[in-house]
This record gives structure tokens, C-alpha cells and sequence, in this order.
């Protein structure tokens, strides 16, 4: 069984991207994270688009591990705030924390009306072949950002991030539900499409 590595050190991304990808895999590849690969280093985000840095990524651990690698790119663009933090929204404000991440956007946001707080999540799903093949997707998802928190999941801006459609924030959603709406949902749905017709 081939082994395909993801390139990401987030354990709600390898989560949702094994979800993702099972019924794609169906026992033909093993799918192990970047630490499971042996892969320790750190990687510096230096692209100033999703897409260069999901490259980024990917090419820095295939290189390392010789083995065909994932990558996913993503972040949250506010419309208010002029698309920030976008691709840094891991880094916004040059917080680490994800609980004060959201109180900085909270705050940012705090005289803004609902009907101007729009944002969309953003996601790039990319993979790199050893022989230098590139392959990428994107997918978006609408929504916007309440005045506070609500649902219990730890990861990243979802407990503000309100999706009208499900009347519920990412965060009140199970991961099921996330996904099969989700920005990283459609990327990666997009994009083992053509990986899995190729393979
Ligand atoms: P990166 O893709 O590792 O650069 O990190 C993207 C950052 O965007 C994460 O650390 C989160 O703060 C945020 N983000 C991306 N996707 C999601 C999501 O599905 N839910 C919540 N936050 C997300």
C-alpha cells in the first residue's frame, strides 16, 4: 500500500482531511501526518497567496520524506477588514492562540453592523509527486462573523464563523457536517477528483 503524507502539524486538519479523503482511499493508500513520516522540521509560510504557500509546504516535506505529500493552505478573509487576515490568519496579530485570536477580530469588529460582517474561509489542497508533479484546488465558503462566540470546538475562528445555510457556526457543527460544506470540504473534494482519476 503506498503511503501519502500530510503536510501539516494541525490535528483538526489531519482529522478532517482523513475524513475527507476515506472514501476516496478505500484501502488502496495509507495516509500518515508529517510526524508519523519522520518529518520534524519546521516550515516557513513566505508566500503571500494560499497557493504558494500549500506549495510551500508540500514540496518542503516531499522533498524530505521522498513521498508523494498533501498540503492545505487556509484562512479566514473578513470583508470589513479588507480581506485580512487571510494568509495570516494563523498568525493574526502575532498571536499564537486561537482564543485570542478571535477576541483581536472581535474587537476589531466591534462597530461593525451584522449586515456588514461578511467573510468566507479560504482553503488551497495541493499535492507534490517526487518527480516535481504538482497538482491544487480551491474552495471557498460564505458566511460571517457574530459579535460572540458560540459552540465548544477548539479550532481556529469557527466559533465565530456563522454559516447561514445550517443556521449554526462551524464550531456548533459536527465534523461530518462541517465538512460537506466546509471551504477545506470543496477543496479537497475538487482536487482528489483529478488525483484519484490520475492514479
Ligand atoms: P494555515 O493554513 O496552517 O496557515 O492556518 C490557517 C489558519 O486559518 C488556522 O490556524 C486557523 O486559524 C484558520 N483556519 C483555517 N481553516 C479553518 C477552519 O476550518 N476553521 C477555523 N479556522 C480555520
Amino acid at each position: 500500500m503506498e503511503t501519502i503524507v500530510i503536510a501539516t502539524g494541525n490535528k483538526h486538519k489531519v482529522s478532517e482531511i482523513k475524513e475527507m479523503l476515506a472514501p476516496f482511499i478505500q484501502g488502496r493508500y495509507k495516509l500518515v501526518s508529517m510526524r508519523e513520516a519522520g518529518f520534524t522540521g519546521s516550515i516557513e509560510e513566505t508566500g503571500e497567496t494560499f497557493e504558494e504557500n500549500a506549495f510551500i509546504k508540500a514540496e518542503t516535506v516531499c522533498r524530505a520524506t521522498g513521498r508523494i505529500t498533501l498540503a492545505d493552505d487556509s484562512g479566514l478573509c473578513v470583508d470589513a477588514l479588507g480581506g485580512r487576515p487571510g494568509v495570516y490568519s494563523a498568525r493574526y496579530g502575532g498571536l499564537d492562540s486561537d482564543d485570542e485570536q478571535i477576541s483581536l477580530l472581535l474587537s476589531e469588529l466591534k462597530d461593525v453592523p451584522e449586515e456588514k460582517r461578511a467573510a468566507r474561509f479560504v482553503a488551497v489542497f495541493c499535492a507534490v509527486f517526487p518527480d516535481g508533479k504538482r497538482i491544487s484546488a480551491r474552495g471557498e465558503c460564505e458566511g460571517s462573523i457574530l459579535f460572540e462566540r458560540r459552540g465548544f470546538d477548539d479550532f481556529g475562528y469557527d466559533p465565530v464563523f456563522y454559516y447561514g445555510p445550517a443556521g449554526k457556526t462551524f464550531a456548533e457543527m459536527t465534523q461530518s457536517e462541517k465538512c460537506a460544506v466546509s471551504h477545506r470540504g470543496k477543496a479537497v473534494r475538487k482536487f482528489a477528483e483529478v488525483f484519484f482519476a490520475k492514479k
